[in-house]
């Protein structure tokens, strides 16, 4: 076992989340494979963005 590093308790470092569900999605990805949500990219950067949010969190394009 190695340890060093806690336990994630942040999201910070995946390269997207899932809005719905929070699980991690990849970026060659257009939906979400864990609950098969769509979901809206930025045109900018990829990055994944929330339902609720027009703009993109990351560079808020
Ligand atoms: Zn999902
Ligand atoms: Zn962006």
């Amino acid at each position: 076992m190695i340890s060093g590093e806690s336990s994630s308790d942040k999201k910070d470092g995946a390269p997207c989340a899932c809005p719905f569900c929070d699980a991690p999605v990849a970026q060659a990805y257009p939906f979400c494979k864990s609950c098969g949500k769509n979901l809206k990219r930025c045109p900018g950067c990829g990055k994944v963005i929330p339902e609720d949010q027009d703009t993109c969190p990351e560079c808020a394009g």
